[in-house]
């Protein structure tokens, strides 16, 4: 498998190196052969999920009538698989102090200039609460890589997230975005009720891992951070998000890199990852980047494309890294989820009030998307998009193989957009300002005249009329 570690696997024994580097390097740059290109758009779009040589052909289609056709088929795929809800969230940054170095990364440890914070369990609630006022269900929590974020640390901070209420709004539904943790780490988390646990690899190609990854720290073995969500499944954990940090490395390898993680656990564990995510490196504080691997808009929607393509049951987050403009363009390619109303200074929720100002010591990196979670919804509404806080499969144990055999279009529409509808609707009456609420309560109406009818649909329209005349929440399929 790929060119050895110039580090000792000590933690990493037993891990299974999946990433084939010669290989994956000699799918890449072949001539496209259209017929072939065609063959794999027709095998994606009866969503077989695809191989990591196919995803190749794909990739390797840079024509633009391919291309346009590439665009295509992800729009068709993830409109048959996803119909047109975005599932919303917020991250939490919890304490930015890190024992590595990362070279990309505000919080790595040799930047002087960050401000090193960890929250109170006081200081979470009032981000919590503050989130909530705003009207968010879904978190995601974001640790830097320390002994004091130990699995019983975030097991601890998941709980009092939980915990935290105010007024009608509470939190459904805790991710977690933190260090590759051991068996029994992955064990603790679980117990606190944990919905996704992401680890991002940052790059699939080992020479440029070693580059940005100083030797000596924690972050620096490859295979230990490789293993990490397989260690998640063998523990229980089956619901994971894996992810490339793009502009690393080549965009391509990278995407072959996700396609090859996500056939491993498929394989090993009889389920695929539930998310990726493919976030572009930021400017961030003291970090100067190396402009060679910086993905332009253009390859970004093609990646985006072609990993719709690649996995289509696989949800896909695109985060406010990305300005709000490529952010529309992108979601119509099968993004599933996105982060609105972010702020990702450290008690930002709070302490930065209304103010859309980001301070770089502050922050990890800098964020492309500041708009208001208000504004995003409307704007989301306007495109005829349902924005979504759905907690409902991970709350009745749809996730993992189970939420596999779900995750199928009937299924998906028959339970997903009714749950999407009925959480949307608690946004509009609690938190949402006059205009939005108007768009919002006319593409109600839209989405109940398209919807067959029958029993399900007026059981919808019963908890719909609770929602808007009674203080009943959280009425779920
Ligand atoms: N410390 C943990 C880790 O490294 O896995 C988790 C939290 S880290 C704050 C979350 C992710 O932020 C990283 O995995 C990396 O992909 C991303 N990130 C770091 N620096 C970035 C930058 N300058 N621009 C965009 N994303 C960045
Ligand atoms: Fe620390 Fe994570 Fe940033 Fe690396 S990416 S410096 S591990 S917070």
């Amino acid at each position: 498998m790929g060119s050895s570690s110039l580090l000792e696997p000590t933690l990493s024994q037993g891990a299974v190196d999946f990433i084939d580097s010669d290989r994956l390097h000699g799918l890449l740059g072949r001539p496209a052969d259209v017929r072939r290109v065609r063959d794999v758009l027709a095998r994606s779009l009866a969503k077989e999920p695809l191989t990591v040589d196919e995803t190749a052909v794909l990739i390797n289609a840079t024509d633009p009538e391919l291309t346009a056709e590439i665009f295509e088929a992800a729009r068709r795929l993830k409109r048959e698989v996803y119909g047109n809800r975005i599932v919303l969230f917020a991250p939490l940054y919890i304490g930015n102090h890190c024992i590595n170095d990362c070279t990309y990364c505000g919080f790595r440890r040799s930047n002087r200039d960050a401000v090193r914070r960890t929250l109170t369990s006081e200081q979470i609630r009032d981000q919590v609460s503050a989130l909530e006022r705003m009207g968010h269900k879904r978190l995601i929590l974001v640790f830097g890589e320390h002994p004091r974020y130990d699995a019983r640390f975030i097991a601890k901070t998941v709980e009092t997230v939980y915990a935290t209420r105010t007024g009608k709004g509470e939190i459904r539904r805790v991710n977690i975005n933190a260090a590759p943790l051991d068996h029994d780490g992955f064990r603790t988390v679980k117990s606190a009720g944990i919905g996704t646990y992401q680890v991002f690899q940052e790059t699939y190609h080992r020479e440029t891992f070693a580059a940005v990854h100083p030797a000596g720290t924690r972050k620096a073995d490859f295979l230990w951070r490789l293993d990490a969500l397989s260690r998640a499944y063998e523990a229980g954990c089956d619901d994971v998000g894996i992810g490339a940090l793009f502009g690393l490395y080549d965009w391509r390898f990278e995407v072959l890199g996700l396609v090859s993680h996500a056939r491993h656990l498929m394989e090993r564990y009889s389920c695929g990852p539930h998310t990726i995510s493919f976030p572009r490196l930021r400017p961030a504080s003291g970090v100067r980047i190396d402009e060679k691997w910086l993905v332009s808009d253009h390859d970004f929607k093609r990646l985006v494309a072609i990993l719709r393509l690649s996995v289509p049951y696989t949800g896909m987050i695109l985060t406010a890294r990305e300005p709000a403009e490529l952010r529309e363009q992108v979601m119509g390619f099968g993004v599933s989820q996105i982060d609105a109303g972010s702020r990702i200074e450290i008690g930002g929720y709070t302490e930065a009030g209304d103010a859309q100002t980001q301070t770089r010591e502050r922050e990890q990196f800098e964020l492309g998307d500041i708009r208001s979670l208000d504004e995003v919804i409307r704007g989301l509404l306007r495109e005829d998009y349902i924005p979504s806080f759905c907690t409902a499969c991970y709350r009745l144990g749809r996730t993992g193989e189970h939420f596999m055999e779900f995750a199928i279009p009937g299924f998906i529409q028959k339970l997903c957009t009714p749950n999407a509808l009925t959480t949307l609707l608690e946004y509009l009456v609690d938190y949402a300002s006059p205009p939005t609420r108007k768009v919002g309560e006319a593409l109600i109406r839209r989405q109940l005249v398209a919807m067959p009818d029958g029993d399900r649909k007026a059981e919808l329209m019963r908890r719909l009329d609770r929602i808007r005349t009674t203080d009943d929440r959280d009425l779920y399929f």
